[in-house]
């Protein structure tokens, strides 16, 4: 048995590994890579070989990089089954969906752009919203708990890994040996989600390494500085634009803000969460409460709908999009994409960038090269839609919401799934982050590897 690492191998995007049995081969998550534009049109393109043997695909939680390149796999000719939990297949449904209408976007864009350039050659969509509908026919859901086999004699199992909704450890029995693959591993203490599970004894990890340098404050304290980087806001009657990814950190941003007014830490200012997909999401959130911890369902007994409040105004159209931009602040707006690499998220920024009256809050992790991580870096002066603004707006990070889990909780998963685990490996991660937790784990006699892109490990 052996493990191709086809994806996520020392950066943080495009899971893809390949698990190869006796029995069968099986792809655990199929996600789309993100970083420099020219690299991520071609690593996206092109899926790598061994993928397309694969006889079952395992996809641990519905964000992007997980799940991104499900519909290329399916236009490629795949006809097996996708197994996720039922809430993962729900919010695919939106998530996939979109991704093919920003691919359409993209192609469009470009062939428009370079439509004077002799040597431009039209390009295709990496695949449309039609292909993500289509590959939405194989998604088979299996709840946490409930052991299937994919293939005979593979029998897989479900955790819940605390980390968006939905989201999954996957336990892979083959051959008399335990494989866990971590997916994204969640936070305890967080609004909204359960705790991550206690994972299951392996013999082998694949565990993502994201945080694996750093460490979260509470939650708590990211609200309270939410809630002063709001009042400054309002004392400037400014305009606060919130790059947030649809799944997960929008509506635990939306929930903080609808606890900080109700505890009147701040006051009622208007809020928009202008993003379709965010939109869409929400509501695969309110049909299943059986992903929520307990606090969550006490709030919504008491208070009612938690991500739904008075101020706060989700845009759907085009134009009440566009109608934002004359609205006069002090006022919220929460888009997408998270990275801010494409979608409404764009325009706002580059409506919003140049006064110093208003606040860009990153409120989730940017990956390299992309221009959340530009304006990460206080850059002061960020490329728009190909042009060069001048950066006066203040930037604000606030990393206390982050859905993975810091250095502690890492460390803590790969604990608690030995002590007979044989490997760890490191995924999902910038080699700097990896190393750190690498040293951490090995303190702790734990045999640990950072495999690189391309590599396989013998089981
Ligand atoms: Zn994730």
């Amino acid at each position: 048995m052996r493990i191709l690492f086809l994806g996520a191998a020392q950066t943080v995007t495009g899971s893809m590994f390949l698990l190869e049995t006796d029995s069968g081969k099986i792809l655990v998550d199929c996600g789309m890579y993100q970083g420099r534009r020219q690299e991520t049109r071609k690593r996206n393109r092109s899926l790598p070989m061994p993928v397309h043997d694969a006889d079952a695909v395992i996809l641990t939680h519905a964000h992007i990089d997980h799940s991104g390149n499900i519909p290329s796999l399916v236009k490629s000719g795949y006809k097996g089954s996708i197994y996720c939990t039922p809430a993962t297949r729900d919010l695919c449904q939106s998530m996939l969906r979109d991704s093919g209408r920003i691919q359409e976007h993209d192609a469009e864009y470009l062939n428009n752009k370079y439509r004077h350039d002799p040597d431009w050659q039209n390009i295709q969509p990496i695949y449309t919203e039609k292909d993500a509908v289509k590959a939405l026919y194989q998604f088979v859901a299996y709840p946490y708990w409930r052991s299937f086999y994919p293939i005979e004699k593979v029998r897989v199992t479900f955790f819940d890994a605390g980390h968006v909704l939905g989201s999954a450890f996957a336990l892979v029995e083959a051959e008399g040996k335990r494989i866990l693959f971590s997916g994204d591993i969640g936070r305890v203490n967080m609004p909204i989600l359960r705790d991550p599970e206690v994972p299951a004894k392996a013999d082998y990890v694949v565990m993502e390494s994201t945080y694996g340098n750093r460490e979260h404050g509470p939650i708590e304290d990211t609200r309270n500085a939410l809630a002063q980087v709001v009042n400054e806001a309002v004392a400037k009657k400014g305009k606060i634009i919130i790059p947030s990814f649809a799944l997960e950190r929008t509506q635990e941003v939306v929930y903080g803000l609808n606890e900080l007014i109700r505890q009147k830490k701040i006051p009622q200012i208007p809020i928009f969460v202008d993003s379709p997909l965010a939109v869409n999401v929400t509501h695969v959130f309110k049909t299943h409460p059986e992903c929520y911890d307990y606090e969550t369902l006490k709030f919504m007994e008491e208070h009612g709908d938690p991500f739904g409040f008075e101020m706060l105004t989700y845009t759907q159209s085009v134009q009440e999009s566009i109608a934002l931009n004359d609205e006069k602040g002090p006022m919220i707006i929460i888009s997408a994409s998270g990275m801010c690499e494409a979608g409404r998220i764009l325009h706002h920024l580059r409506n919003n960038i140049e006064s110093p009256d208003n606040t860009i809050v990153i409120v989730g992790f940017m990956a390299q090269h992309t221009l959340g991580r530009r304006l990460v870096e206080g850059r002061e002066e960020i490329k728009i839609f190909g042009i060069k603004r001048r950066r006066r707006a203040k930037v604000v990070v606030l990393d206390g919401f982050s859905a993975h889990a810091g250095q502690q909780g890492l460390i803590n998963f790969a604990k608690m799934a030995g002590p007979e685990t044989q490997k760890v490996f490191l995924v999902h991660g910038e080699i700097d982050s990896q190393k750190e937790l690498a040293q951490e784990l090995k303190k702790r006699q734990m045999n640990v590897e950072i495999p690189s892109m391309g590599d396989i490990a013998q089981l």
